[in-house]
């Protein structure tokens, strides 16, 4: 519920407007999962809460450990789904990344969400959730360190989920409640054109990444099929109107697959093709899962394409993966885990992955 949501409830069950204020304040503000927290309400308002509501809606199944810190919860939803959520701890920032949907339908060949289909939508419930278990789990552990970034990168696509991504903005982003500014949380889409256009009319300023990936149609069709409905023609259209807030750009990830975009001649194209629009480019070396025909560049062809991007005057910055040892880094959450049911915090030893520089 968002908070308008909650005092409409509070009324149609007979209790004053401002319960529903209290109640939700509980719940997106101090994070409680019990009505018998609520200190505030009277007892017998507690008890009734419990008769007719629940809170919260996931549970952690299994928390996993990278080698480099970043660790990936595995969340089981009511009805047994299980979607991932990853905490990427980085210098005094902290980014957490959540899925918006169990599965995906988009289909980007490189993806290992891909290959698991669409199961369902999560609800605005089931993204929100995902924070506070987060910050749950942080207190926990590692107490001085607080989620201060989102991104709406994990599995799903945002945009097939409207509604719920942004009934989930609105939550997260309250100043009563979870608090999340909204310069600091990203919603990224492979692209779905007509969503797009809907979300640069909303209240709610999240900021944009897209998910690029090819600079041009032929190789764009091959990789995201998503590009046969709305090409890259359109969507940069789309983008171009888009309205940016000042001081704002959008950010264009670009997976980096051996072979396939990583030519300097790709480069040229993307410079030409991203020219006057207000941007950054993240350029994400493959990460490799086993489903796919891909490779990733080795670390000169990577070096050379980002300084290629560079010298052509396009702001460019290489994604190093993360969470690579336990399939927490783009691109690679399928739901595979090493099986141990729930134990926060093990840490998973696998033989070392050879990083990228
Ligand atoms: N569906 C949304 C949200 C997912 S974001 C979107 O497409 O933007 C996940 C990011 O990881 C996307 O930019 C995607 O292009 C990238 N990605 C997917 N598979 C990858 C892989 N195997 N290695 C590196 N990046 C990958």
């Amino acid at each position: 519920m968002t908070l308008g949501d909650a005092e409409e409830w509070a009324v149609a069950q007979g209790w004053p407007r401002f319960r529903g204020e209290q109640v939700w304040r509980w719940v997106h503000d101090k994070g409680a999962r019990s009505f018998e927290e609520m200190s505030n309400l009277p007892r017998e308002v507690r008890a009734e809460l419990a008769e007719r509501a629940r809170i919260g809606s996931l549970t952690v199944a299994e928390v996993q450990t990278s080698r480099d810190g970043t660790r990936k919860l595995r969340l089981v939803t009511h009805d047994g789904q299980s979607i991932e959520s990853v905490i990427i701890p980085g210098g005094d920032k902290t980014t957490q990344c959540i899925s918006s949907q169990v599965g995906c339908a988009v289909d980007c060949q490189f993806c290992a969400t891909a290959k698991l289909g669409l199961k369902r939508n999560l609800d605005a419930g089931e993204i929100v959730d995902q924070v506070y278990l987060a910050r749950r789990l942080l207190a926990e552990v590692e107490p001085e360190r607080r989620i201060t970034n989102l991104v709406y990168m994990g599995m799903g696509e945002p945009l097939h989920n409207y509604e719920n991504l942004i009934k989930s903005l609105r939550i997260l982003t309250h100043d009563k409640g979870a608090k999340l500014g909204q310069r600091r949380v990203t919603v990224s889409t492979a692209g779905l054109v007509p969503k797009l256009e809907k979300l640069g009319l909303e209240d709610v300023r999240p900021n944009l990444a897209v998910s690029l990936n090819a600079p041009n149609d032929a190789i764009r069709d091959e990789i995201m099929p998503i590009n046969r409905k709305w090409n890259i023609g359109k969507l940069l259209a789309a983008l171009k109107a888009y309205p940016l807030e000042q001081r704002r750009r959008i950010t264009f990830e670009y997976v980096l697959l051996a072979g396939v975009n990583d030519g300097l001649e790709h480069a040229a194209q993307l410079a030409k093709l991203l020219r006057g629009v207000r941007c950054k480019v993240n350029i994400i070396p493959w990460n490799p899962h086993p489903e796919a025909p891909y490779q990733r560049p080795s670390a000169e062809a990577i070096e050379a394409f980002q300084e290629e991007c560079k010298r052509l005057g396009m702001p460019t910055y290489l994604r190093m993966p993360r969470g690579d040892d336990i399939d927490a880094a783009c691109g690679q959450l399928a739901n595979r885990s090493n099986g141990q049911a729930i134990v926060p915090l093990r840490v998973r030893k696998t033989p070392p992955i050879p990083a990228v520089e």
